[in-house]
């Protein structure tokens, strides 16, 4: 295997995944982020079995796994009434299962985790601080005295200028969807719900998911409802309004629900963007990876492990590489748009389930409630038990 020089733009988890699978195999990498520090506030996450054996592989070792929380249930529920309509077993059903396990964590955890393995290799070289443009991604390399890529990796998020490099990317557009994002104390949901599970309360347009964090102190919650374009933004501070509009939007949810959205301490609104179908990669040495190329709404939880997936497909891809650049991005980007595409219409199934109202509502109940816990996890098998290249 010859050793190729890699840059990547952003150190997000799919940047930073994408920069260990490379080094690991031998590459040189330079990985540039906007951002001074790598952090971010407040928000969890679910990392599935697909994506922890990746994390897994790629030496993240005791500190992941002690970082991860692993619910007993996944379970869903009606946000009206709390009644429990059905579950799906985690913890070590899962394991077992999926041969990884299912687990939340802070996000800024896992981010930290990765960038600490990354700083840790030799092979990694992180630069934080440097907000690139399209237009530079090309001489980068030069103003910084680091070699000439063979392979650009735009991981720089919805918003990417890597993507401009790209004939027939795809353009970001907003899902009519947007989510609130904030913990409480476990104290505070007691009533509501068993906070060592993952619950996702579901209602007419609207749902609300919550899972523990901070060894069970605390518990995140995203609420998901209908809401206005806010054009090009990420995440936005909370104002008086945005809580307003979002206690109308849960009217005639349980009371200890609303209690939860009246009492939270500071929330995070994110407008829902999605990259649609499109290319993503210039038949030269440039390619897009997680949701740069194809950004998603969370209905399924697996945007990020998506974006894990694709860091160490793409890694995989080059490493048994025997044709040119442009024959190994072309073959690795069948394999991950087939996977993609099935990933994003079981989120969108699961939108039409989870914010359903009247008869379909009545429908959905009956049949999730005559369906086994067991038969619902082998809904679940492609997803969760797929084993990326070697694993
Ligand atoms: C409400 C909500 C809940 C979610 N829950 C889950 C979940 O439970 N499980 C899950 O798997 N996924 C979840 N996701 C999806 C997940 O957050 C994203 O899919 C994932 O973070 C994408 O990672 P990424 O590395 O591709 O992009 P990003 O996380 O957006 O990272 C891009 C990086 O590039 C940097 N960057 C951008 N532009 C530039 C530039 N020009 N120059 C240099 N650096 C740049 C940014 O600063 C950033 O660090 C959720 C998303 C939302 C909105």
């Amino acid at each position: 295997m010859t050793s190729r020089n890699i840059l990547i733009i952003g150190a997000g988890i799919g940047g930073l995944t994408t920069a260990l699978a490379f080094a690991r195999n031998g590459h040189e990498v330079d990985i540039v982020e906007q951002a001074p520090t790598l952090s971010e506030v407040g928000a969890g996450l679910q990392v599935s079995p697909n994506a922890s054996r990746i994390l897994s592989a790629l030496g993240l070792g005791d500190a992941f796994l002690k970082a991860m929380i692993r619910p007993h249930e996944i379970v869903l529920a009606s946000g009206r009434s709390l009644r429990k309509i059905t579950h799906v077993p985690c913890g070590m059903f899962a394991e077992n299962r999926w041969g990884a396990p299912y687990g939340v964590m802070h996000r800024a955890d896992l981010q930290s985790l990765l960038r600490d393995a990354v700083v840790a290799h030799p092979g990694c070289h992180l630069h934080l601080d440097q907000r690139i443009a399209s237009d530079d991604i090309g001489s980068w390399h030069e103003r910084f005295g680091r070699p000439r890529p063979d392979l650009v990796v735009g991981a720089d998020g919805v918003w990417s200028q890597t993507r401009r490099l790209i004939k027939d990317a795809p353009a970001p557009r907003f899902s009519g969807q947007v989510a609130w994002r904030f913990k409480v104390p476990t104290e505070l949901t007691r009533s509501a719900l068993n906070p060592t599970n993952v619950t996702a309360f579901l209602g007419s347009r609207t749902h609300l998911v919550a899972y523990p964090l901070e060894q069970g102190k605390a518990v995140n919650i995203v609420a998901i409802t209908r809401g206005s374009d806010p054009g090009e933004t990420w995440a936005e501070r909370e104002n008086p309004k945005g809580r307003a509009d979002l206690l109308n939007a849960f009217a005639g949810w349980h009371p200890d629900l609303i209690t939860i959205l009246r009492q939270a301490p500071e929330m995070t609104f994110w407008p829902l963007f999605e990259v649609p179908d499109g290319s993503w990669h210039n038949s030269d040495r440039t390619i897009l990876i997680g949701d740069a190329a194809h950004a998603m709404t969370p209905f399924a939880a697996q945007g990020a492990a998506m974006a894990i997936e694709d860091g160490y497909e793409l890694a995989q891809a080059c490493n048994q590489a025997s044709g040119d650049m442009t024959s190994t991005l072309d073959r690795y980007e069948t394999l991950r748009r087939a996977r993609i595409g099935r990933t994003r219409n079981r989120g969108a199934f699961n939108q039409f389930a989870y914010h359903a109202s009247g008869p379909i509502r009545v429908g959905r109940d009956l049949v999730l409630s005559l369906k086994s816990p067991e038969s619902l996890a082998g809904d679940l098998d492609w997803l969760y038990g797929y084993r990326a290249t070697g694993l």
